[in-house]
């Protein structure tokens, strides 16, 4: 195969986590997600691009079915604890759990 043809991306087989939709997981999953070491609850998702925002996610280096599996990184705003969650587990619960009205407003 040749890539030199191809335009230079990110790394090809790699997913797309809306940052809505991690919003959304974290809300659902972590509702009380507190930082351990400071006790605060605010953290920062890491994410880039306007209007449709997607998360930075890291390459973990390790694969799973043939896939690169990748790793959020989210500080903590007050301390700078990082914590880090499998990009597959909240891709599934996004799958299984669509956002009802994209871009609404309703809450
Ligand atoms: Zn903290």
């Amino acid at each position: 195969m040749n890539s030199s043809d191809q335009p230079i991306t990110a790394l090809s087989d790699a997913p797309v986590l809306n940052f809505e939709d991690a919003v959304r997981f974290f809300q659902n999953i972590t509702p009380d997600g507190k930082c351990f070491a400071c006790g605060t609850d605010k953290w920062e998702i890491p994410f880039f691009g306007a209007g449709l925002q997607r998360c930075v996610l890291i390459p973990t280096g390790m694969s799973q079915g043939g896939k690169s599996t990748y790793s959020l990184n989210l500080v903590c705003t007050h301390c700078g604890l990082s914590r880090t969650h499998d990009v597959g587990t909240i891709l599934s619960w996004v799958e299984k759990n669509p956002a009802e009205k994209p871009g609404g407003v309703e809450q």
